[in-house]
């Protein structure tokens, strides 16, 4: 069935961003990555393609005009990009809709990069991280969050939906009751009763669709098709979910933040050899290769980094799709036949889709990258190298990557081309905070590390306070479309 496409009430993007302040001459396109047309639906669908996939995968891209006036601010936002500024990664320019950033926010990214000194001798590489734990709500997320808030604004709306059991969850619960902005979760039925209760606690109401049996792709699938019929852009609520293509914008930063981080001189920028990104959905590493791509276009680099995908053994679609070299549609994983201890290990990152994974491999193969997969005694392992050689900086700066996360340096030993001179950036994509039990069980046998652990944590608990907030609601579904809508219109202000 052909489901029309909800139009905005202006012609482009721009239209109203330039009209409300005249100032403003950056101007942005909406385009299907599909058919290439122009695409300006505002529940981010197409009509071009008829199979189910095509509801539920990111198909919109968003790309700047590149006038003069567009090269001359963004590279002078670039030159300026300030690690203290108030407005985080809205100060830069590259971004749509930056003129609705928000008074009174917490700035988001700026985030640190660490040289592990010890760990490179150790690995053979010159390897630096990226923390990314560092953000407001402890995760990366919060840069594309923070993208998905700007449109909402500039459209004048009060609402959005999301689908997501993880971080993703946590931190549009947070910019969304910062904002006033009434956010409706929606997760699956086989979701741990203690993170919908973490997502209730950060302020959104919850949809909990299907019993215990019901796993994330049968909930995304009803949640798309709700999308597609235009019930939540009907009752003006935005799409925040993986689909809303403004939200690799906000990676895109992290690519323009290494950059002015690796380079001592902002005139001569340098590129490290290698980016490694921990991949489930695909939209963190696709929207770093756009970054670092644009700022090629722009002159401001002279070469690209290889790109390398990392996921756990058996649950990472991308790390399919670049060894078939399949780029035209999704690949899937069988998590039944994963290995347990990897699935418990990697609960935060196992995907058996990834909702950007088709524009994450064509990121991995354009750049001559690679895709690798670790199992769970590689992260241990790593987590123990770690905490063992990097302790100063551990303890002194906080650092302690979630277990997910690790495998962006446990995928370092994987990738046999490495050159010990060669400089990888790894992605840590969120902090240990919320993994406290699973990195003592893992740091078994060694109190000393644990130890450390543990202080850590108690000096990061500090940083992160929620302040007062209403818990969100909670309510249970069947696995039924009428039955999602129903509940979705109760729940809705
Ligand atoms: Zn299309």
């Amino acid at each position: 069935m052909r489901h029309p496409i909800h139009k905005e009430d202006s012609e482009t993007d721009s239209a109203k961003a330039t009209t409300a302040l005249p100032h403003t001459s950056i101007a942005f396109e909406k385009r299907c990555l599909y058919c290439g047309e122009l695409n300006n639906s505002i529940n981010y669908t197409c009509n071009c393609k008829f199979e189910d996939w095509f509801k539920e995968y990111r198909i919109l891209d968003i790309q700047p005009l590149v006038t003069p006036i567009y090269r001359r601010e963004v590279i002078k936002s670039f030159r300026n990009y300030s690690f203290t500024h108030q407005q985080g990664i809205a100060q830069y320019k590259a971004l749509p809709f930056r003129e609705w950033y928000p008074e009174h926010l917490e700035p988001i990214g700026m985030t640190p990069l660490h040289y592990l000194k010890n760990l490179s001798s150790l690995y053979g590489a010159r390897i630096y991280i990226k923390n990314e734990g560092n953000n407001p709500s402890g995760c990366f997320k919060d840069r594309e969050t923070l993208l998905a808030l700007l449109n909402t604004r500039r459209r004048g709306l009060r609402h959005a939906v999301i689908y997501s059991s993880g971080n993703a969850a946590a931190s549009a619960a947070i910019l969304a009751q910062k904002q006033d902005i009434q956010l409706i979760t929606f997760v699956a039925g086989d979701t741990y009763p203690e993170k919908i209760e973490f997502i209730r606690e950060h302020g959104s109401d919850v949809i909990v669709v299907g019993d215990e049996n019901t796993n994330f792709e049968t909930g995304f699938r009803l949640f798309a098709r709700v999308n597609a019929e235009n019930i939540f852009s009907r009752s003006k609520f935005d799409n925040w979910s993986v689909r809303n293509p403004y939200r690799v914008h906000g990676d895109k930063t992290t690519a323009l933040e290494i950059v002015k981080q690796f380079s001592d001189n902002p005139l001569v920028c340098q590129v490290p050899d290698y980016i490694i990104v921990p991949t489930a959905n695909g939209s963190c590493l696709a929207g770093i290769w756009k970054g670092f791509r644009e700022l090629k276009q722009l002159n401001i680099i002279s070469k690209l980094p290889k790109i390398v995908s990392v996921g756990i053994k058996g649950a990472n679609p991308v790390f399919k799709a670049v060894r078939r070299k399949q780029t035209g549609r999704p690949e899937r994983c069988d998590l039944s036949l994963l290995n347990t201890e990897d699935a418990n290990i990697g609960s935060t990152i196992l995907a058996e889709e990834g909702y950007d994974s088709i524009e994450a491999a064509k990121a991995v193969i354009s750049s001559d990258g690679i895709a690798v997969e670790v199992n769970s005694e590689d992260i241990q392992n790593t987590l123990r190298d770690f905490l063992q050689q990097e302790r100063q900086l551990a303890g002194e700066q906080a650092v302690l990557p979630e277990p997910a996360s690790l495998i962006s340096i446990a995928a370092i030993k994987k990738i046999k081309c490495i050159q010990p001179e060669n400089t990888v950036v790894s992605i840590i994509t969120g902090h240990g905070l919320k993994a406290k039990e699973m990195i003592d069980q893992l740091l078994s046998g060694y109190p000393d590390l644990q130890h450390l652990v543990a202080d850590i944590i108690k000096k990061k608990q500090h940083d992160i306070s929620l302040g007062s907030i209403t818990k969100g609601r909670r309510r249970d579904v069947a696995a039924d479309f009428d039955a999602v809508v129903n509940v979705f219109n109760e729940l809705k202000r």
